[in-house]
């Protein structure tokens, strides 16, 4: 038998290895913008065509690299970040596991144009599935300008694999904005193709935040700030009235890196706790700056995850520093001097919290120590740290409403009952109350009403287009370029369900029209909820668009529970329910009534 062991050729381990890194074309944009960032620039323009399946451009005023050093980056396990192990623990750059740009390298077309800074000339390299195909010098900036085009040629399989290019795009713009919005010192512009998405100038965080993530929040930032030896936070969070109904604009930094992390998650949103309704999500960009040899960030091949020394302690700090901003503002109005202060002072008296809400910000514990102290290091409050446990063991089984449950296709039920008469009422605002043989039914108005404007929804997009109505006036929708994206890819299914919408500049939309049934006034609104709605459902990828399009518009048409229902309203509520093909669940699998039968009612009743 011979040997069957090999070593492989280095661009089959290249590609191997980007399967870890580079899994689409957002994980190299974020690569290749975190070396322009390491690189010390002040400038960085990203630039993609085809959502960056054809190309990815960045394009810095960095340090730049040498004409050997041009030709090192792309070898596997090349950095100029670390020497040794112990370095691990004092990262203070982006990057460090040098395989960035050798994966990139494995699995597209480089070219790469590099001038060090003070140097008469630069690099010019063109690498092709890891193998140089050109190296000469060239006159260019000082700084790095590197394009990657054709991602995967190499590797069909996986070019395959990849989604929309509005999907990509989005996760791009993802990338893009966590980046960004961790270095509002440097100047940053996005260009999909040939048009200008994103144009950031150098300025405050406060800034960028609302260049970023919308104008909506003027003037709604509390500014969060705590230092301590051990650890410093700063940053801002919404107020309470910005909570939304999706996830979407929560940031987590760690030196800067952003990071996903439940548990530190948990403890902004704990803070909130009381001041916002259940089921909504606080906004918040927040920045950590602890020593690094307190983390471990080598735990996951892109950084997102990271391992703190001591998770507790850092828990509580994050908690009692966003309560304190919260409860500062609710009180003393005009302490963000950052702010137009008019425009706070205003805002807060008028603002959101009740007596209540405020007695309550104000009597936990942790809020008593600041008062005293004012210092963050009082955090070892007893009683907070002994919670911690319950609810680290709780945060998974957390019930979120919005957890997307897998695609659920009810079995029509076979109805026992039917309605003996027309008598149905309303009760508590939330329920119809109808008389079958033998018993009753108890309707959940809004889940009736979900189950019917779904069905509806459906036939609309298979054959039955619901007519526009056209405004008179119509109504311009500003969105941030994310939502903007969503919109665009939407736009054809909504026309179906009756809304024309059309695009007008960048990231704007003008309403033409909406279905008669959308009251005046009320479109701007209506789209805004739709998209927010959607976005619940983008969390999971077993959904076809369509279906998360018709599930997001039943949900945000149905009449809500609390509602109090006419007369005329309850029976066609329950006449259409009756003629419904499926009418014993809502499309995501909650029961519509639930049926009484007189026995078990006896029963109960211990006859
Ligand atoms: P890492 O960032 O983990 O070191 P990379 O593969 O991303 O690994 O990059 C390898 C090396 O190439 C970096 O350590 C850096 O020295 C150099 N490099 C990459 N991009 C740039 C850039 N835009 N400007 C200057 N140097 C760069
Ligand atoms: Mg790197």
């Amino acid at each position: 038998m011979p040997d069957i062991i090999n070593l492989l050729p280095e661009n089959i381990a290249n590609q191997i290895a980007a399967g870890e890194v580079i899994q689409r074309p957002a994980s190299a944009v974020k690569e290749l913008m975190e070396n322009a960032i390491d690189a010390g620039a002040t400038e960085i323009k990203l630039i993609v065509n085809d959502a960056g399946k054809s190309l990815i451009q960045v394009i810095d005023n960095g340090k730049g690299m040498s004409e050997t050093d041009a030709r090192m980056c792309f070898e596997r396990h090349a950095t100029s970040k670390i020497n040794n192990i112990d370095d691990l623990f004092h990262i203070k750059t982006m990057g460090f596991r040098g395989e960035a740009l050798a994966s990139i390298a494995g699995v597209s077309q480089v070219e790469l144009k590099t001038r060090k800074q003070g140097e008469p000339v630069g690099t010019y390299i063109e690498i092709d599935n890891s193998v140089v195909r050109t190296q000469k010098p060239v006159a260019c900036p000082e700084g790095t300008n590197i394009s990657m085009k054709n991602l995967f040629f190499t590797v069909p399989a996986r070019r395959n694999f990849l989604k929309s290019d509005s999907r990509e795009l989005k996760h791009i713009i993802e990338e893009f904005t966590r980046i960004a919005l961790a270095f509002p010192d440097i100047f940053f512009s996005l260009t999909s193709n040939g048009q200008e998405v994103f144009h950031l100038d150098r300025g405050p965080l406060k800034q960028r935040i609302i260049s970023i993530l919308g104008k909506n929040y003027q003037s709604k930032l509390v500014s969060v700030k705590e230092q301590t030896d051990y650890i410093n936070i700063i940053g801002f969070v919404g107020k309470p009235e910005t909570a939304k109904k999706t996830r979407g604009d929560q940031y987590f930094f760690v030196n800067n890196r952003f990071i996903k992390s439940a548990y530190l998650n948990h403890a902004v949103v704990n803070a909130f706790a009381e001041m916002i309704p259940k089921d909504t999500f606080p906004m918040y960009v927040l920045f950590i700056d602890i020593d690094p040899s307190r983390l471990d960030i080598n735990v996951h091949p892109t950084k997102q995850e990271i391992k703190f020394e001591d998770e507790k302690v850092i828990y509580a700090f994050v908690n009692s520093a966003v309560r304190h901003s919260l409860a500062q503002f609710s009180i003393t109005p005009s302490l963000d001097f950052e702010l137009d202060a008019d425009v706070q002072r205003q805002e807060a008296i008028s603002g959101p919290f009740t007596t209540e809400q405020k007695a309550s910000a104000m009597s936990g514990a942790l809020y008593q120590t600041f008062t005293k102290g004012n210092q963050a290091h009082f955090i070892e409050s007893k009683s907070n740290l002994e919670s911690l446990d319950l609810l680290y063991g709780k945060r998974s089984a957390s019930a979120d409403p919005y957890q997307v449950q897998p695609e659920f296709q009810p079995e029509p039920l076979t109805v026992s009952g039917k309605p003996v008469n027309q008598d149905w009422v309303q009760v508590g605002n939330s329920y119809i109350l109808v008389e079958i043989e033998n018993g009753f039914w108890l309707i959940h108005q809004q889940h009736a009403h979900e189950r019917v404007l779904y069905e509806r929804i459906e036939s609309a997009l298979k054959d039955n287009p619901i007519a526009v109505q056209k405004s008179l006036f119509p109504e311009v929708l500003e969105l941030s370029p994310a939502d903007s994206a969503l919109l665009a890819e939407l736009q054809n299914d909504l026309f179906l369900l009756g809304y024309m919408i059309e695009p007008f500049g960048t990231n704007s939309y003008v309403i033409h029209g909406t279905p008669a049934d959308v009251m005046k006034g009320n479109e701007k609104k209506a789209i805004e909820e739709l998209l927010e709605e959607f976005k619940h459902f983008n969390l999971s990828p077993d959904y076809s668009e369509r279906e998360k399009l018709m599930r997001a518009m039943a949900r945000q048409q149905s009449i809500k529970a609390g509602t109090k229902l006419t007369d005329k309203e309850i029976h066609a509520l329950v006449d259409d329910l009756l003629a419904c093909r499926v009418m014993n669940t809502t499309p995501g699998g909650k029961p519509v009534f639930l049926e009484f039968g007189y026995p078990d009612i006896e029963k109960m009743f211990g006859r």
